[in-house]
């Protein structure tokens, strides 16, 4: 598998000029990288970026999704709307939705089954926080996170993101050694190969230890997707 670059804008940029300036400047930059899969996910209303700006090797994400398929769900937005609007992938159970919006495990049950009924591949994000690695809960933590989370889910339909919350925007990333043993703790948990991306404080400088040192299929990005120099340059440090 080609490694698998994740960004998640989160709620940026500002305004729609500068979101397709952000991914002009992306698409450009990485026109002629073939080994490796891009996704880029902005805030909904950013998603006409995609169809200006059409790019054969970047494929549309989405930060969150409601499980229902339509109905009476004020502000809420469907897997089916996803779908039609060109999303191919779904990140699920972030933990600043787990924390700011109190998403529980079995909400992220719900939206990871309705993400894969709807045909698109759910990004599961599970992590503890600091407090939690240092009464030495990580294990269990991680345990509930995918039991729950993967709850009647064949694991083959699922990408897991290992974001350590300690490590999300903190510019205080997790160790590749340490990350290396997340990942073996992790698949020993789930009992199967299934594509593992890494997320927290990565940029362009460590980014290649996570994939080629540590055995990571890919990236979740934050901060350092909103500066399209430095994410062309991750993106070209992991080829
Ligand atoms: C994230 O929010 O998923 C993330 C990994 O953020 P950052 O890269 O900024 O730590």
């Amino acid at each position: 598998m080609k490694p698998l670059i994740v960004a998640n804008w989160k709620m940026n940029p500002e305004t729609l000029k500068e979101a397709k300036k952000l991914f002009d400047s992306v698409k450009r930059g990485i026109k002629n990288i073939k080994k490796a899969e891009v996704v880029i996910c902005p805030p909904y209303v950013q998603f006409s970026i995609f169809n200006f700006q059409f790019s054969n090797n970047i494929k549309l994400g989405a930060q969150d999704v409601f499980w229902k398929k339509e109905g009476a769900y004020t502000g809420e937005i469907s897997p089916l709307m996803l779908r039609d609007a060109g999303c191919q992938y779904v990140i699920i159970g972030h933990s600043e939705r787990r924390t700011y919006f109190k998403e529980t495990d079995e909400q992220v049950n719900k939206k990871l089954k309705a993400v894969i009924e709807a045909k698109m591949t759910p990004i599961l994000c599970i992590g503890e926080t600091k407090e939690e690695r240092g009464l030495g809960k990580t294990k269990e933590i991680l345990e509930r996170e995918i039991k729950l989370g993967l709850n009647k889910i064949s694991a083959s339909k699922i990408i897991v993101a290992y974001e350590p919350i300690w490590a999300i925007g903190t510019g205080n990333p997790c160790e590749i050694e340490e990350a290396q043993k997340m990942r073996l703790l992790i698949r020993k948990i789930i009992a199967r190969d299934v594509p593992m991306l890494y997320g927290g404080s990565v940029n362009s400088r460590n980014a290649e230890g996570y994939i080629k040192e540590a055995g990571f299929q890919g990236l979740l990005v934050g901060g350092a997707s909103l500066k399209a120099e430095e994410f062309v340059d991750l993106i070209k440090n992991v080829c």
